[in-house]
C-alpha cells in the first residue's frame, strides 16, 4: 500500500446543490430484489422523480409506486396514518407476491412528521409477518442518491439472524453477473461462505456475528457499516473493486482474513491481473495526461479517481463528493496522487466557477450539468451511468475504463467543423 499522500486541505462547500436524493436508489434496488416492492410516501414531485430516473422500466411490472400525500393529508385534515394503511392493503390485495414492503420517506413526509417507523411496525404486526415492512428515509433533506441504498440495507440489518460462524458478507448492490464472477472466483480461492447484502430474494437475508467479515463492494454505506459492527460484524480494509488495482486488493483482503496463502492468491488473481491490464493499455493511450474533474453525486468519486489516475494516467483536478466517511475511504485516500484537490459538499456556482477556469478536458457530472457544460465545449461524462452499470473487478476494468474515453472519443470523431 502506497504511503499517505500530502493532499491540500480539503474544501468543504454548502450552497445550492445539483444532484438526486436518495429516492433515486430504488431504480436499482427494486431490480435487485425482485419480490420486494418500494412505496415512496411523498408528493407528485417524488412520483414524477422515481419515474424521470427509471426512464422506460416504469412500464414494465413495477414494483415500486408512490402514495402520495394530498392536500388533506398535508393540512392534517385527513389521518395519514389512516390513509397509508388503505393504501398498503390495496397494493398487497393486487400484489400478494410482494415478500418486504419498504415504506420509504420523502421530504414532505418528513416535514409533517409523518412515523413511517412506527407505520411499517403497524403494519407488520397487522399482517403477522406475512410481509415485512421496512421504513427507511430517501429524502433530498437527509440524503443524496446512493445514500438512499445505505438507508435500505441499514434498515434491514436488524432483521438479519444472528451466527457467529465465519463468512465473508459483500455489502452493496453489484450487477448479478458481477456478483457471480466474484462468487467463482472466491470459490477458487478457498474463500467462503460468501453472502452479499442485499440479497437475491429479500427474505434470503444473510446473517451476522461476530465471525462476518465485511467486505465493502460500494463506499457510501456508512451507516450500514456501523450496524453490521454494532451486530458483531468486522470490516476488512481494502480499497473498493474498481480497477485491476482496487479489485485485486479487495480480493486479496478477503484471502487474508480467511489465511488463504499469498501464493494461492498470486495463483488465482495474477493471470487475471495481467489480461485486465493489457485490455486497460489502449484506453490509457486515450485517457493519459487528460485533465478531470468530478463533480460530487454517488460517492464513487474518490475511487474512481484513484483508479483514472493510477492506472489510465489522468491528471486530476478537482475530486468532489457529497458526503466523505474518512475512515471508509481512508484506503482510498492512501491511493490518490500527491496534490489532489477533494471537495467535499457543493457550492454549484463556484464550483462551475472552477470547471471554467480550469477548463479540464472531461468533467463527470449529473445530466442536469452535462449538456450545459458540452454547449460550453467541455467534454462530460454522465456520472449516473457508473451506478448503474458493471464496472465492479478486475475483468470490468476495461470497461469502466471505456466510459471515460467514449466522450472523449466522440470529441474526437465529431471535430470536423
Ligand atoms: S424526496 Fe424530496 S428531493 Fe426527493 S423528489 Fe421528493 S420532494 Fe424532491
Amino acid at each position: 500500500m502506497a504511503s499517505t499522500p500530502t493532499l491540500p486541505p480539503l474544501l468543504r462547500e454548502s450552497g445550492q446543490r445539483e444532484v438526486f436524493c436518495g429516492l433515486t436508489s430504488i431504480v436499482w434496488l427494486h431490480r435487485r430484489m425482485p419480490d420486494a416492492f418500494f412505496l415512496v410516501v411523498g408528493s407528485r414531485t417524488c412520483a414524477h422523480l422515481v419515474q424521470s430516473a427509471a426512464g422506460v422500466m416504469i412500464f414494465a411490472e413495477p414494483r415500486f409506486g408512490t402514495a402520495i400525500l394530498g392536500e388533506r393529508d398535508l393540512a392534517g385534515l385527513a389521518d395519514a396514518n389512516e390513509e397509508l394503511d388503505r393504501v398498503v392493503g390495496d397494493l398487497l390485495e393486487r400484489r400478494p407476491e410482494i415478500r418486504t414492503l419498504f415504506l420509504v420517506g420523502s421530504c414532505p413526509s418528513e416535514v409533517i412528521k409523518l412515523d413511517l417507523a412506527k407505520a411499517a411496525e403497524r403494519i407488520t404486526t397487522r399482517l403477522r409477518g406475512r410481509v415485512r415492512v421496512v421504513n427507511y428515509s430517501g429524502s433530498g433533506i437527509e440524503t443524496t442518491f446512493t445514500q438512499g441504498e445505505d438507508g435500505a440495507l441499514s434498515a434491514l440489518v436488524p432483521l438479519l439472524p444472528r451466527c457467529d460462524d465465519d463468512q465473508l458478507l459483500l455489502v452493496g448492490t453489484l450487477a448479478d453477473g458481477v456478483e457471480d464472477r466474484l462468487l467463482t472466483l472466491f470459490e477458487r480461492l478457498g474463500v467462503g461462505p460468501v453472502r452479499s447484502l442485499p440479497p437475491r430474494q429479500s427474505t434470503d437475508l444473510p446473517s451476522v456475528g461476530a465471525g462476518t467479515r465485511l467486505l465493502m463492494a460500494q463506499p457510501f454505506l456508512s451507516d450500514t457499516v456501523r450496524a453490521l459492527e454494532r451486530r458483531g460484524a468486522r470490516r476488512l480494509p481494502s480499497p473498493y473493486p474498481l480497477g485491476v488495482e482496487g479489485s485485486r486488493a479487495w480480493m486479496a483482503a478477503a484471502a487474508a482474513a480467511f489465511a488463504v496463502d499469498e501464493a494461492r492468491v498470486a495463483e488465482v488473481l495474477d493471470p487475471l491481473v495481467e489480461r485486465g491490464r493489457r485490455a486497460l493499455v489502449p484506453l490509457r493511450r486515450q485517457l493519459e495526461g487528460k485533465r478531470l474533474f468530478l463533480m460530487p453525486d454517488s460517492q464513487l468519486e474518490i475511487p474512481l479517481a484513484r483508479f483514472l489516475s493510477r492506472e489510465c494516467g489522468m491528471d486530476l483536478v478537482e475530486v468532489g463528493t457529497p458526503y466523505l466517511d474518512r475512515t471508509l475511504m481512508a484506503e482510498e485516500l492512501a491511493l490518490l496522487p500527491d496534490g489532489t484537490q477533494l471537495s467535499e459538499g457543493q457550492d454549484l456556482e463556484r464550483q462551475l466557477e472552477r470547471v471554467r477556469a480550469a477548463r479540464p478536458d472531461l468533467v463527470v457530472c449529473g445530466l442536469g450539468l452535462a449538456n450545459p457544460l458540452e454547449a460550453e465545449g467541455i467534454a462530460t461524462k454522465w456520472s449516473i451511468e457508473l451506478v448503474f452499470s458493471p464496472i465492479h473487478g478486475i475483468d470490468q476494468a476495461a470497461d469502466l475504463a471505456e466510459l471515460f474515453a467514449r466522450p472523449l472519443h466522440r470529441r474526437e470523431l465529431l471535430q470536423w467543423n
